[in-house]
C-alpha cells in the first residue's frame, strides 16, 4: 500500500478507528479479532477480497491511540508527524474476512503470535492480549474509490495456480482460495509452526491445500522450500533450504507490476498457464525467487513473490 494522496475528492483510503468485536484463538499461533465500528462503514475491497493488505496501528505503551485526522489523504505524513513516543506501532496484515451488511462492517484479521523473547513486536503483543472494546486504526480500502483494493493477487486468465506462504501469508492463501472461482486448479503449501494450526478453508475441489507444519525448533523455510521445488520439478530441491542472507532490511516486493529491486516490469497481458504468489518470510521468499526465476526459468509476468516479514527485523509500517 503506498501513501499516495488521492486523486479523486475522498481520500483513497479509509483511516478508521475500529474496535474490538471478537477475539477467538483459533489454534496454538493464530488469534483471530474482529473489528468493527462506525467509521469502518466506508471501507471496502472494490470486488473479492483477496489478499488485500490493510496497515493496523496499534497503540503506544500508554494505550492512548494517536490523534489522527481522519480525512487526512496523507495517512502516512500523518503518522509520522505524531511524536515517535505517542505515535504506536504501524505493521500491515491481511483481510481474512471481510462482512458488509446494513448493520455495518467487520474484518477478521488471523494475528500470528510469535511471542518468544526478541522474537516478538507490538502487533503480536497487541493480538496476544486483545479483548473485546479495544481500539486501533484501520487503514484500508475506500469503498468504490480504489481500484484494486490493495490486493496483489492478480492471476489474470492463468487456469492454474501455485500458492506458498508461512503462516503470515495463511490468512492470505485461505481468503484467495474462497474467493477464487469453483473451477480453479492447482495447490497450496501453507508452512505453519505445529499441526494443530491447520485451519479449515473452502477451497476450490481442484486445488490441493498442503499444510506443512514444521518440526519444533526448525527454521521457516524448511519444509515449505523443498515441498515447492519438489512439485515444481527441481532435482536439486532436497539441497535447497539454505535461506538466502540479504544484507538489506528491505522487503523482497517483485510483483508483475512493481519491482522493489527495479527491474524491468512484466508484460501484463502475457498469456500464462500457470500463476505463483509467493509469500512469507523475505529470506525464504528470496530462496524460492531465485529458484523460480534462475533454475527452472519462471517468468516474471507469473509470479508475485512478496516479502511478508523479515527475520531479525521490526517492521516500520
Ligand atoms: C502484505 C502483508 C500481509 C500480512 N498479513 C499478515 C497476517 O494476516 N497475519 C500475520 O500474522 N502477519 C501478517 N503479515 C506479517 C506481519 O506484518 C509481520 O509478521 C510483522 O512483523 C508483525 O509485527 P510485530 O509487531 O508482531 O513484529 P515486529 O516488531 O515487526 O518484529 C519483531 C521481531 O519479530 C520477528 N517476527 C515478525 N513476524 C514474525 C513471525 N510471524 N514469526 C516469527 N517472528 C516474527 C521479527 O523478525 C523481529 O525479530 C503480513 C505482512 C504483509 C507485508
Amino acid at each position: 500500500m503506498s501513501a499516495e494522496s488521492a486523486t479523486t475528492e475522498r481520500p483513497t483510503y479509509v483511516l478508521a478507528r475500529a474496535e474490538v468485536r471478537a477475539v477467538s484463538r483459533v489454534s496454538p499461533n493464530f488469534v483471530r479479532v474482529t473489528f468493527g465500528g462506525p467509521e469502518l462503514a466506508e471501507f471496502a475491497t472494490p470486488g473479492n477480497v483477496f489478499d488485500a493488505r490493510i496497515k493496523l496501528i496499534f497503540p503506544p505503551a500508554s494505550g492512548i491511540l494517536p490523534p489522527l485526522d481522519r480525512d487526512t489523504t496523507d495517512w502516512w505524513g500523518s503518522y509520522l508527524a505524531v511524536p515517535e513516543e505517542e505515535r504506536g506501532s504501524m505493521r500491515t496484515y491481511s483481510v481474512r474476512d471481510l462482512r458488509v451488511t446494513p448493520e455495518g462492517t467487520e474484518v477478521d484479521v488471523d494475528f500470528v503470535l510469535h511471542l518468544a523473547p526478541g522474537l516478538t513486536g507490538p502487533a503480536s503483543r497487541w493480538a496476544s492480549a486483545a479483548s473485546v472494546g479495544q481500539e486501533l486504526f484501520v487503514i484500508g480500502p475506500r469503498r468504490g474509490v480504489m481500484g484494486h483494493g490493495g490486493a496483489e493477487y492478480r492471476p489474470g486468465d492463468a487456469p492454474s495456480v501455485v500458492l506458498a506462504g508461512d503462516e503470515t501469508a495463511a490468512p492470505a492463501i485461505a481468503r484467495i482460495l474462497e474467493d477464487a472461482p469453483r473451477d480453479l486448479r492447482g495447490i497450496a503449501f501453507i508452512e505453519v509452526p505445529e499441526p494443530a494450526d491447520v485451519l479449515p478453508i473452502d477451497a476450490p475441489a481442484g486445488v490441493e491445500v498442503r499444510w506443512l507444519p514444521r518440526a519444533a525448533d526448525e527454521l521457516h523455510g524448511y519444509e515449505l522450500i523443498p515441498a515447492v521445488l519438489a512439485h515444481l520439478g527441481d532435482a536439486d530441491a532436497t539441497d535447497a533450504i539454505t535461506v538466502t542472507d540479504i544484507e538489506s532490511e528491505n522487503l523482497l516486493w517483485e510483483t508483475p507490476a512493481y519491482s522493489g529491486l527495479g527491474e524491468d516490469l512484466a508484460d501484463k497481458d502475457a498469456p500464462t498457464d500457470c500463476y505463483y504468489w509467493i509469500a512469507g518470510e523475505s529470506g525464504v521468499v528470496t530462496t524460492l525467487r531465485r529458484h523460480l526465476v534462475k533454475d527452472l526459468g519462471v517468468d516474471r509476468s507469473q509470479v508475485a513473490f512478496m516479502g511478508y516479514w523479515r527475520r531479525g527485523v521490526a517492521m516500520r509500517g
